[in-house]
């Protein structure tokens, strides 16, 4: 049986243009963070032509800090939202067509891959780069939001820094909690974690590593009811045993509350059809950006659940769009990619080894 066939899209390069509400793309980029950016800049200077559609957070998550210390480049430091219109100016002096809109469906079924946006527009894209990032869960007070940027925190290698010499606490008992404890603990004076339960969750090399180092305090079986402090985060209030006979409330004096309770990646409106993992993280072939699905490319925070960083995910944005470049060259050329159907569209033969 002949299982690998050619992979069935017009060998003719796609010319680019609007039919009723429907719209020919080479290069569609879903998402506007550092990834979405710097993969419209790569694409854009190969000719790709590319349209990037920003989502509700033009910019991404780094729109929603002041400094951003780390990266390369900016030797006095940049606030987030400087950094991102910087990135966006840049790609658009290449010519990415940068939009404001959200992408509200895909259908990755067919050869030419379709996204509905939220204005009802369809764009037909031969190329699709996904970089629409991964958000950071809170716990849901106010004063995470009264303090956002004055103490309170989604990521200590970002923001830690800040804190030497002072008091900090990191909420959750998990891997990320133990790594950003430990992280911080090199830095602060002191790390308080407070763990909802009376175990961490974290893996047991990790909480050997927490219980070693002497600097880290577990606070067992506290939740955090609020945050208080005049111009920034001052201390925390938290409750001890809630709900029970022992129950007790304390204050703690911190300067720097992180949280650490996990991060939800914005992949739900492509898990029909790309493989993600339990956490809905995208499952690229590693090395690339490659999805399951041939022409459909994951850059930056959804795809990455290690790094999670403002330059890791520009890398990625950058091999995202020389893996789209090379990609069409290849089905614009003689060259046959060898791919086989399955049931939800073809495949290659890497990504078809990827989802064994
Ligand atoms: P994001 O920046 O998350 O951007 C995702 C984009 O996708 C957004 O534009 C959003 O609007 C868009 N989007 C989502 N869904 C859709 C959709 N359906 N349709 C269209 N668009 C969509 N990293 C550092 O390296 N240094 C730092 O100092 C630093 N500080 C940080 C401070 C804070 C408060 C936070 C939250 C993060 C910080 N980070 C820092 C981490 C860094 O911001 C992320 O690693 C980086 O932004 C990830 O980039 P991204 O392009 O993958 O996605
Ligand atoms: P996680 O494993 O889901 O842990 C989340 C932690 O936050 C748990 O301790 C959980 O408490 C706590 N939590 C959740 N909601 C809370 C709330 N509302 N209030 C208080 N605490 C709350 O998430 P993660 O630590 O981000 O890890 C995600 C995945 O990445 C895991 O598979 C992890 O192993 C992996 N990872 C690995 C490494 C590494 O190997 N170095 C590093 C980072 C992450 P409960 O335990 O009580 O539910």
């Amino acid at each position: 049986m002949d299982i690998f066939k050619p992979l069935q899209i017009s060998q003719e390069p796609l010319s680019s243009g609007k039919n009723g509400n429907e719209e020919n793309v080479r290069c569609l980029i879903i998402g506007s963070g550092p990834a979405g950016y710097t993969a419209a800049i790569y694409a854009a200077r190969a000719n790709l032509k590319p349209v990037l559609y920003t989502g509700l957070q033009m910019g991404g998550q780094l729109t929603t800090t002041t400094e951003v210390d780390n990266f390369p480049g900016y030797t006095e430091g940049v606030k987030g939202p400087e950094m991102m219109e910087d990135l966006k100016r840049q790609a658009e002096r290449f010519g990415a067509d940068i939009r404001f809109g959200i992408a509200a469906s895909v259908d990755f079924s067919r050869p030419r891959h379709r996204v509905t946006i939220d204005d009802g527009s369809i764009i037909i894209a031969d190329t699709v780069i996904i970089s629409t990032g991964a958000t950071a869960r809170y716990l849901g007070m106010k004063a995470e939001t009264k303090y956002a940027g004055m103490g309170v925190s989604a990521c200590a290698t970002c923001d830690g820094f800040f804190y030497r010499g002072k008091y900090v606490a990191v909420v959750g008992g998990g891997d990320t909690a133990a790594e950003e404890a430990i992280y911080l603990a090199g830095l602060a004076r002191k790390v308080y974690m407070i763990v909802r339960k009376n175990r961490l969750r974290a893996s047991k090399a990790m909480q050997e590593r927490v219980m070693k180092t002497s600097n880290i305090e577990i606070l067992w079986e506290h939740e955090t009811l609020d945050l208080f402090g005049e111009k920034g985060v001052e201390g925390a209030e938290l409750v001890y045993r809630k709900g029970t006979p022992g129950e007790k409330r304390i204050s703690l004096k911190i300067d720097g509350f992180f949280l650490a309770i996990g991060h939800t990646p914005n992949s739900s409106i492509f898990k029909e059809y790309l493989h993600t993992d339990p956490s809905g993280y995208i499952k690229t072939i590693p090395g690339t950006t490659k999805t399951n699905i041939p022409g459909v490319f994951a850059a930056g925070d959804v795809q990455d659940p290690v790094y999670r960083q403002a330059v890791t995910a520009a890398a990625s944005g950058c091999m995202a769009a020389i893996d789209a470049e090379r990609y069409l060259q290849e089905f614009n050329s003689d060259i046959k990619i060898d791919t086989e159907k399955d049931g939800t569209g073809f495949i290659t033969k890497d990504q078809k080894a990827m989802s064994n």
